[in-house]
C-alpha cells in the first residue's frame, strides 16, 4: 500500500478545491437562467469566479470544508484498519496544508483540535464488496447546509402547503418546504437527497447518500424519477434565487430514494447540499493503494474556466466606503445597494458573539465592520495568510447581535442569508446595516484581504478567533438597511405565496 497515503491526499485536495463536471454544469445552467443584472446573476457571477480561482490555486472552494465523509469498499481480505489509519493521517495533512479547515470541535469544552481529527471525525463508512479495487468517495458538506437539512414526519401540517400526507403528494410537499426553508442560509442554489421511509438516524444517513449520485443522472424507478424531475421545475418557480435574493435559479438537483419503514413511522428526511456540492471518489488498486481511476470526473479532460470575467461586475453605482463607518453613512444605505468595503474589519461568527456578551472586545469595535466568517488561515514564516474567508450563515447570531450593535456600536455586518426581525429592529434604533456577502464565495473575497492586521481570542481556535483584516473593496449588497427593510423578510414572504400557490400537485 505505498501509494495509498498519495492518493487519499490528492483525493482530499481534489475534492475541496476542484468541483466535479456534474455540479460545474447545473451551475452553468443555474447562471445561463438567471435575469442578467439581477441579485442573483451577479451572485452566481461571484460564484463562477470563485470555482475558477480555486480550481487555479488550488485553493479551498468555500472556507467551510465542512465534515469530511468517506465511504470505502473492499474487496475481502483488504486490511480496512489500515486505510483508516491512512484517511486520519491524510485529513491532518490536508488541515495542515490549508486545504481543509480546522473544523472539528469538542462539543462539551468547545475545543478546535485544530487538525480535524476528534471523537467520530472524519466520519468513515466500510463495506466489503466482490470486485477487487478498493473504492473511496468522500464528501464535504458543509455547516450551513447541513443546518438546512430537515426530517418531516408525516402527516404533519407545514406552513403555506397546509397537510403532508402519508402518500408520494405529502413527500413532495415536505421537500418543496425544505427548499423554502433554506431559502439562501444553506447557500442556494443548492441540492437535495431525499430518503422516503426509514428510521430517523438511517433515513438522514440515506437522504445524504443520495447526494453521490451525479447530479444528471436518471432515478431507475419511474415513480421516482418523475417526483424529480417535476421537484426540480416546481423549486426552480419559487422564487428563491441564488443566496435568497430572489430569482430563477433555487435548485440543481433532486435526489430521492425510498426505503422500507415501520407501521407506525413515515419519515422524509432531506439532506441540502449548497452549490460548494464537493464530492468526489477514486478505484484504489488494493495491493499498492495507487489510484487506478476517477470517479465523478476526468482527469484527461481539462478544467474549464466557468467565469466570463474573475472581475465583480461593476455597474458604476456601487457605494464606496472606508471603515470605520458613521452613522450618517449606514443611514444613507438602502436595501439593494451594492457596497464596496476597504479598512479594517473583524471577524466574528459563533464564539466570538458568545463571549462578547460576558467580555470587552479586545478591540475598539465603534463604527466597525463585523464580518461573520471563519477563515482557512495558514502561518507563513512569522505572517498569517487567508487562504479562504467567505461568509457564514448569520442567523445563528441572531440571539447576540442587537446587543452587539446596541453595545459596542459596531456599524456593519457581513454575513450571508440575512438576520431576523430582533437585529433588524436594533440596525433601524442605532444605525447599522446589514450586507450580504456571497456564501462559499471563499477565493474571491480571500484575494480581498490585503494584509491580517492582527489576531485576538486564539483560544477559541483559528475559524472562531477576532481576526482583524485590512480589505480593499469587498464587495457585498445591502439586504437590511437602518430604515427597518429586509430583502430575506421580503423575499421569504414573496416565495411563501408562490409555495401557497402548490399546494395542490
Ligand atoms: S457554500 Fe455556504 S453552505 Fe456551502 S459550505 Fe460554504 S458557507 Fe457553507
Amino acid at each position: 500500500m505505498e501509494f495509498l497515503a498519495g492518493s487519499l491526499l490528492e483525493l482530499v485536495t481534489q475534492t475541496s478545491t476542484n468541483l466535479p463536471p456534474d455540479v460545474r454544469s447545473a451551475m452553468s445552467l443555474a447562471a445561463n437562467v438567471e435575469t442578467p443584472g439581477t441579485q442573483s446573476s451577479q451572485a452566481l457571477d461571484i460564484i463562477l469566479s470563485n470555482i475558477d480561482m480555486a480550481a487555479d490555486d488550488t485553493g479551498a472552494i468555500c472556507q467551510d470544508t465542512g465534515m469530511p465523509t468517506f465511504i470505502v469498499h473492499t474487496p475481502v481480505g483488504v486490511n480496512q484498519i489500515r486505510i483508516r489509519k491512512a484517511i486520519l493521517e491524510v485529513i491532518a495533512e490536508a488541515t495542515r496544508r490549508g486545504k481543509l479547515r480546522p473544523n472539528s470541535v469538542d462539543s462539551i469544552t468547545g475545543k478546535n483540535s485544530g487538525n480535524n481529527l476528534g471523537t467520530e471525525t472524519p466520519v468513515m463508512h466500510f463495506e466489503q464488496w466482490e470486485e477487487n479495487e478498493i473504492e473511496v468517495k468522500l464528501i464535504l458538506k458543509g455547516g450551513g447546509c447541513e443546518n438546512m437539512n430537515a426530517q418531516y414526519s408525516v402527516p404533519c401540517t407545514l406552513d403555506h402547503l397546509g397537510r403532508a400526507d402519508r402518500n408520494l403528494e405529502g413527500v413532495r410537499k415536505c421537500i418543496l418546504h425544505a427548499v423554502w426553508k433554506a431559502q439562501g442560509h444553506g447557500c442556494a442554489p443548492g441540492a437535495v437527497g431525499v430518503c422516503i421511509g426509514s428510521d430517523r438516524a438511517h433515513g438522514y444517513e440515506l437522504a445524504k447518500m443520495q447526494l453521490f449520485r451525479t447530479l444528471d443522472d436518471v432515478n431507475p424507478d419511474a415513480a421516482l424519477a418523475k417526483m424529480e424531475t417535476e421537484i426540480m421545475t416546481e423549486a426552480n418557480k419559487l422564487g428563491v434565487g441564488a443566496m435568497g435574493f430572489g430569482g430563477k435559479a433555487s435548485l440543481i438537483g433532486c435526489k430521492i430514494m425510498a426505503a422500507n419503514r415501520l407501521p407506525a413511522s413515515f419519515f422524509v428526511s432531506v439532506a441540502y447540499d449548497c452549490w460548494a456540492f464537493r464530492r468526489l471518489g477514486v478505484r484504489l488498486d488494493a495491493v499498492s493503494g495507487a489510484i487506478t481511476k476517477w470517479l465523478y470526473r476526468d482527469p484527461s479532460d481539462a478544467v474549464q474556466n466557468m467565469a466570463e470575467s474573475a472581475e465583480f461586475p461593476l455597474t458604476g453605482h456601487e457605494v464606496a466606503l472606508r471603515a470605520p463607518l458613521t452613522e450618517e453613512q449606514v443611514r444613507s444605505l438602502k436595501v439593494g445597494d451594492v457596497v464596496l468595503i476597504s479598512g479594517e474589519c473583524f471577524t466574528g461568527r459563533d464564539a466570538v458573539h458568545h463571549h462578547l456578551m460576558s467580555h470587552e472586545p479586545p478591540a475598539d469595535l465603534r463604527g466597525a465592520v463585523l464580518y461573520h466568517c471563519g477563515p482557512v488561515m495558514l502561518k507563513e514564516g512569522s505572517e498569517w495568510k487567508v487562504k479562504a474567508a467567505g461568509p457564514t450563515t448569520s442567523i445563528r447570531e441572531e440571539p447576540y447581535e442587537a446587543t452587539v450593535l446596541e453595545r459596542y456600536g459596531v456599524r456593519a455586518v457581513i454575513g450571508k442569508g440575512g438576520m431576523g426581525p430582533k437585529t433588524l429592529a436594533a440596525m433601524k434604533q442605532f444605525g447599522a446595516v446589514y450586507l450580504n456577502a456571497i456564501g462559499g464565495a471563499a477565493q474571491f473575497y480571500a484575494r480581498t484581504v490585503k494584509k491580517v492586521l492582527g489576531v485576538d481570542w486564539m483560544e477559541l481556535g483559528i475559524p472562531e478567533a477576532m481576526w482583524h483584516l485590512e480589505v480593499e473593496n469587498f464587495a457585498a449588497i445591502v439586504t437590511m438597511d437602518a430604515h427597518g427593510n429586509s430583502l430575506h423578510a421580503k423575499v421569504e414572504q414573496e416565495t411563501g405565496a408562490v409555495l401557497a400557490g402548490m399546494r395542490e400537485a
